[in-house]
């Protein structure tokens, strides 16, 4: 296996970024130097157990090989190619893309945000003129442009920003009626996450997403399923609207869509899709070959090693050992579990379980400050499972003092 030549140490890293990167991230005291299937190791040669890799966009864990393969062989081919040429790569991928999911037509950029933002281009040039309205969700995220901080309806993230882009109207998630009540002439669409994610892993009640459909059916509105993190094999279905038997018009992915290197796509139907007419959107490295080959890849990897099927067992393994947890462990409030798509609400602040994870050599998130947050790989093991369970166990029950 390849590893990349470290010549500095962690701190020397941590002293560079100090003097030399915007201070926009807060960063964990730590450089990691390579990383294999659900492991990445710092430059000191420590060992971690990932079950947050890549912030949801290393679904297939690390340098998964069919995808470094198929990069490697493209790079060496064809590195980069505008829009204004055809390449067999991003015909073969957009075409992998429909057949997993409504049988539409692919726009590729390089990010969620920039998904979502063709999006809501779109929903604005396919409406007509007087409906530009989109309804959103609290608690929802959609990226850090403008357009798509907008979209999301959270105040932490439009702070000192305003005036912020007009036509987004929020709706509590989950509540049918309040959407009912937003609709006005001058609405264009709704946009949602089929399941919440950075939000805290919230899974919509049931028959929601049904009933966004019907709204958006006879209101004649255009229903946008953002699964930039659902998407892809994520919740042990290509996609997470799947589950619920709703499709959407228009679907966001990004995330893990190229099994780690930097993608992202919308797809919608041949009807609507024309509206996004030439001239009016663009993306100069969307659907670039390397990210095309990865997402190829990542498609063909999932299905060759039965990965989907792999994060429904494996996601009921985490159920199983995660309830059990809340008999033992008065600080969880909840589980919520779909696919490779875990939160535990805590009744306390996540931060020092995150931190006492890591401590032993686990890496989980904590969103919204009480939830943790895993978004393992879909080909961990049944023992990565349970070596993992076993450290937030007993970190958990350390805190409980
Ligand atoms: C991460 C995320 C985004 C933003 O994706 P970027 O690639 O960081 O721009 C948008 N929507 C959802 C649901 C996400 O989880």
């Amino acid at each position: 296996m390849a590893t990349a030549e470290a010549t500095m140490n962690s701190s020397e890293i941590i002293e560079l970024f100090g003097r030399y990167v915007v201070p926009n991230y807060r960063r964990y005291p730590i450089a990691l130097a390579r990383g294999e299937g659900s492991y990445v190791w710092d430059t000191e040669g420590n060992r971690y157990l990932d079950f947050f890799p890549g912030w949801g966009c290393n679904l297939l864990g690390h340098c998964p090989e069919p995808v470094v393969k198929a990069v490697q062989e493209q790079i060496a081919a064809l590195i980069h190619v505008p829009n204004t040429w055809y390449t067999e790569a991003q015909g073969r991928w957009a075409k992998a893309l429909s057949e997993r999911s409504f049988g539409g037509q692919a726009f590729f950029c390089n990010s969620g945000t920039e998904a979502n933002e063709a999006a809501i281009k779109l929903v604005r040039l396919h409406s007509p003129k007087q409906r530009y309205k989109i309804i959103t969700f609290e608690g929802g995220f959609h990226g850090r442009t403008l357009g798509a901080t907008a979209a999301t309806a959270q105040p932490k993230y439009h702070e000192g920003l305003g005036p912020l882009m007009a036509g987004f109207v929020y709706a509590p998630f989950g509540d049918l009626e309040a959407v009912a009540r937003l609709v006005d002439d001058e609405t264009a669409a709704i946009m949602i996450e089929p399941v919440q994610g950075e939000g805290g892993v919230n899974i919509p009640p049931e028959g929601f997403l049904a009933g966004l459909r019907r709204i958006a059916d006879e209101q004649g509105l255009l229903l946008v399923f953002d699964e930039v993190q659902t998407g892809c094999g994520r919740t042990g279905q290509w996609f997470a609207y799947q589950h619920f038997g709703v499709t959407p018009d228009i679907m966001t992915l990004a995330k893990a869509i190229c099994g780690g290197v930097a993608g992202g796509a919308l797809l919608t139907t041949p009807e609507i899709a024309p509206s996004l007419r030439p001239g009016m959107h663009a993306a100069t490295f969307g659907g670039n070959p390397i990210a095309a080959r990865a997402g190829i890849a990542a498609i063909e990897m999932i299905e060759n090693e039965n990965l989907l099927e792999n994060a429904r067992n494996l996601s009921e393994v985490f159920r199983r050992r995660l309830t059990a947890l809340v008999a033992e462990c008065e600080l969880i409030r909840e589980v919520r579990v779909l696919g490779m798509m875990i939160g535990v609400e805590l009744s306390i602040d996540g931060t020092p379980v995150v931190q006492g994870c890591m401590d032993r050599k686990l890496l989980i998130n904590c969103t919204h400050n009480t939830v943790l947050r895993l978004l393992p790989a879909m080909n961990l093991t049944e023992q990565q499972v349970h070596d993992g369970c076993d450290i937030l166990a007993k970190v958990l029950k350390e805190q409980t003092g």
